[in-house]
């Protein structure tokens, strides 16, 4: 389907408009406004109140004020440099009108002396005396009568006036047709919503503070039908992609039996909630498409293993996707002992395969000769051919957004369920925007036994107490990560600094101190690791690529150099890389003074608590959506109107609202259904209307 037609002024380019030419254009693209519909989108972040005034005593400095003068005498400044004064009477007051370098017979015209004129601008005290310079507004009073009351004020960008944005605005406004409802009645009439181009002319022109406010009708409404449109276009995502698995996987459980007993702990409750879920998900004749959402030590891993049992009772495969390569390694390592005591065959297949051994695993997988097949992400890419896979598992995957998680499941066979598994709590607003088109079973509640982790905040300053600590800590026999942070988002710098960190450490504990971070050769990276995990090295220095899983029981101790620059779900998933044996243990925080409110705080919830949801509560009231999972690998939307933290009312509405759709009209026939459809196509939906054959 083509855009509809009504959509086509909408989607005019933004120099169409009034005041806008090439230069403006340009500026407007900065701001991310190309066509009129963004200019619509573009809110506005304040207001000037333009309201005339009868009085301005005891008026502060720096206020605008609106105010009808009668004016007085003109007074020239001596020479060039010096300001031209005009004595004016309102208000109450006599006060002054000032400007710096102006044509005096301009000035003349404008301020004709005995005559009355509106006048607005900010004022202050000079000397003690109230003046006014560089009026921004001079009016005849008739003039003045038609002035809007309120003026909106807009973020702006080199090149761009406010009052060209506003005079665009205007000519937008002017574009923007009656649309077809798409919100339900009921919902319009019981939150007194206005209709789409209703809410975008209140908005537009305000008629005071209160219409900007985050609960006003129309900034609510807009805010909905941005929310609206996201969750149905990815539950249409979600629909297309569960579409034609053809048979349900279901298994007679004999294999998770055998491997459920030689693990030798019960699950936890939560996990075998988790696992009930996703059983019927996989006997189900639809794709099962599941976040698995639980935090560190939460004990993913085991529920991954029941479902990949479940596809080969079912008679199929199952794969399991590690983002990086030293996990896959652990994994299969962890695995096996357990797949072998239920007779299944494990196959580890890394970029690092190569020869007549890759051929080997490969024809295995092809002829299905193993049953459990881990591996990285090139698993699902370069020449594999499975057998018969029915289960994707693809572990800790919280930096791949809606479309890559889509494209993915494109390349995983036709029909085969996939699990997705992150160890990021996130806040359940968080959750629905960025995984909304997948099903969520939450492991909340750890494994028991567990310590609690000392948690101490300490200066850099205090370098050499550390290392004193620790070396203490190592002739004890204990083991300890040293992590280095990731400068600049440059694996560069992380790498030289942990390398210098390294060479320190190294100089003081000699062969005690190993090193890893990801730019190494992976031998070496292996090697490392081997020597951490035996107990050879006590000192692993690493860069954040232990971040995401590494399962080392007997590491007691983390510390964390300039923990200020970490996001405080990092700090959390590296501070569960310890506390994860019998012995108890302890998590540095170190950070280069001074260290702002903000920095503190965080810092602080991180020692408050060891509750991965609380901390991404906390992490995303303090630093907002974006930050919490990463901007750009988050596949987080960003909204132009909604605001993720505090629109979470908004959130599961239009998250209730859009399964109904999907229930009642799933390809958007209807009458409401068609109405979505622009919607969708106005928001620029892309993913759902090119992925999707809605037309
Ligand atoms: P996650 O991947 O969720 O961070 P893991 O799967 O690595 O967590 O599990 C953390 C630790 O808890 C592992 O050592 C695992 O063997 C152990 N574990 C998992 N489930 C249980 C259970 N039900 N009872 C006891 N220990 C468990
Ligand atoms: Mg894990």
């Amino acid at each position: 389907m083509a855009r509809p037609e009504i959509l086509f002024p909408l989607f005019a380019n933004a120099i169409t408009l009034p005041g806008i030419g090439p230069k403006s254009a340009q500026a407007l693209e900065r701001l991310g406004i190309g066509k009129v519909v963004d200019l619509l989108f573009h809110i506005p972040h304040g207001l000037i109140d333009r309201r005339q005034r009868d009085s301005l005593v005891g008026i502060d400095p720096g206020e605008v004020v609106t105010v009808a003068v009668i004016i007085g005498q003109h007074r020239r400044g001596r020479s060039e440099t010096q300001p031209y004064r005009v004595v004016v009477e309102g208000g109450g007051l006599l006060f002054e009108v000032v400007y710096f370098r102006a044509k005096a017979d301009w000035i003349e015209r404008l301020l004709p002396q005995g005559e009355r004129r509106v006048i607005s601008g900010k004022v202050e005290f000079f000397d003690g005396r109230l003046q006014m310079t560089h009026p921004e507004l001079v009016l005849t009073e008739a003039d003045a009568k038609t002035m809007a009351p309120f003026e909106p004020v807009y973020p702006l960008t080199q090149g761009l006036a406010q009052r060209q944005l506003r005079k665009a605005v205007t000519g937008a406004l002017g574009k923007a047709p009656d649309m077809p409802e798409w919100l339900r009645k009921d919902m319009l009439e019981q939150k007194a919503w206005p209709s789409w181009t209703d809410a975008l002319r209140q908005i537009h022109e305000p008629q005071g503070a209160q219409t900007l406010a985050p609960g006003a009708p129309a900034r609510a409404r807009l805010a909905y039908d941005e929310l609206l449109s996201h969750q149905l276009a990815l539950m249409l995502a979600r629909a297309s992609m569960q579409r034609g698995k053809g048979q349900g996987n279901a298994g007679d459980g004999e294999l998770r039996k055998r491997a459920a007993t030689a693990f030798g702990f019960p699950p936890t409750g939560a996990q075998a909630k988790a696992l009930e879920q996703i059983e019927a998900d996989m006997r189900s004749a639809l794709r099962m498409l599941r976040l698995l959402q639980g935090d560190v030590g939460s004990g993913k891993t085991w529920v991954a293993l029941m479902a990949l049992l479940i596809a080969v009772e079912a008679g199929g495969q199952g794969a399991l996707m590690a983002p990086t390569e030293i996990l896959a390694r652990q994994h299969a390592k962890g695995l096996e002992p357990l797949a072998e005591a239920a007779g299944v065959a494990i196959t580890l297949l890394t970029g690092r395969d190569k020869g007549a051994a890759r051929r080997e695993k490969l024809a295995a997988i092809a002829e299905g000769g193993t049953g459990i097949v881990i591996g990285t992400h090139a698993l699902f890419q370069s020449s594999v051919a499975f057998h018969d896979l029915r289960l994707a598992v693809i572990d800790e995957q919280h930096r791949f957004g809606v479309r890559q998680r889509m494209e993915l499941t494109a390349k995983a066979p036709a029909g085969c369920d996939v699990l997705v598994m992150t160890a990021t709590p996130i806040p359940r607003t968080l959750a629905l925007a960025g995984y909304g088109d997948l099903d969520i079973s939450v492991l909340d509640e750890k494994p028991p036994g567990r310590q609690p982790i000392e948690t101490r905040l300490i200066s850099t300053e205090r370098y050499l107490d550390v290392v004193e600590r620790l070396g203490q800590a190592i002739a004890r026999g204990d083991r300890a990560y040293w992590v280095c942070p990731l400068v600049e988002e440059s694996d560069r710098s992380a790498m030289i600094a942990a390398e210098d960190r390294f060479r320190d450490l190294q100089t003081r504990f000699g062969a005690a101190a190993a090193l890893v971070h990801g730019q190494m050769p992976p031998d070496e990276k292996d090697a490392a690791m081997a020597r951490f995990q035996s107990g050879e090295a006590q000192i692993l220095v690493a860069t954040t690529v232990i971040e995401v899983g590494v399962d080392v029981p007997e590491a007691t101790i983390m510390v964390i150099e300039q923990a200020e620059m970490f996001g405080l779900a990092q700090l959390h998933q590296l501070r569960g890389r310890v506390g994860r044996g019998a012995g108890r243990s302890s998590c540095l925080l170190m950070f280069s003074p001074p260290l702002g409110a903000t920095a503190r705080a965080r810092l602080e919830m991180m020692r408050e608590t060891e509750d991965g949801f609380r901390i991404a509560e906390e992490d995303l009231r303090l630093r907002g959506a974006g930050d919490v999972l990463g901007t750009a690998q988050s596949g987080l939307p960003r909204f132009k109107i909604a605001d993720l933290e505090r629109d979470t009312g908004l959130m599961e509405a239009a998250r209730d609202d859009a399964r109904l759709v999907m229930h009642s009209d799933p390809t958007l026939r209807g009458e409401r259904g068609k109405a979505l459809k622009t919607l969708l196509y106005l928001m620029d939906r892309d993913a759902s209307i090119q992925l999707l054959k809605i037309g």
